[in-house]
């Protein structure tokens, strides 16, 4: 589920459309959570699948460790990757907001979480862009994440959390535990599986 200060709206041609805020989100506030009305789709189901839905499935869903496609009910699976994304996925089934979002800002992701399973070229088009998105940016780029989500967990329990209550949301109680003693962090590592060749990393 999607942070209820959200609308859908046409970007462009090339990116189709994204997440905007309608209000201001500040730096720690929940923006999206694996609620249990999420869609699973196992590689097993998602193997068997006709190629056409296959494709849709590919396009609008991300995937865990586990290899299990999610796809979101609501707009969460229209939002857009951005090397500068301002949420992203944490270890606790929540994506974060890493900075204040400001109404009428697009929400951005950081695709380097959802175990792809290829190299794409990425359109962000803004500077410091990686130009391309390769299956094991998570080992690169992964310490840095880490230090993003952190410092936008300092904020957890000083801002408004909308999406707090939803039900099905597994990570609670684990998160509940970090945030009053600061230990047991769990590493943005914890949502990528391991890479069973080499065949497609950089
Ligand atoms: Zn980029």
């Amino acid at each position: 589920m999607i942070h209820p200060a959200t609308e859908l709206k046409f970007v462009n041609e090339v990116i189709g459309y994204g997440v905007f805020a309608t209000s201001r989100i500040p730096r720690g506030t929940m923006t999206y959570v694996k609620d249990e009305l999420e869609i699973c789709i196992s590689s097993a189901r998602f193997d068997q699948l006709k190629p056409s839905l296959r494709e849709q499935v590919e396009k609008y869903s991300y995937k865990t460790r586990q290899q299990t496609r999610i796809i979101s009910w609501d707009i969460a699976k229209y939002m857009n990757h951005s090397c500068h994304a301002n949420s992203m996925s944490s270890g606790w089934g929540f994506e974060i907001a890493l900075r204040d979002i400001s109404a009428g800002e697009e929400i951005t992701d950081e695709y380097g979480l959802f175990n792809m399973e290829y190299a794409f070229p990425l359109s962000c088009n803004e500077p410091g862009c990686r130009g391309m998105l390769y299956p094991d940016d998570v080992l690169v780029y992964g310490e840095l994440w880490d230090e993003q989500l952190r410092l936008a967990l300092d904020d957890f329990l000083t801002v408004e959390q909308p999406l707090l209550g939803v039900s099905g949301w597994e990570g609670k109680k684990i998160l509940e535990f970090y945030l009053s003693s600061g230990e047991g962090y769990r590493s943005v590592r914890s949502l990528c599986a391991p890479r069973r060749d080499t065949a497609c990393i950089r």
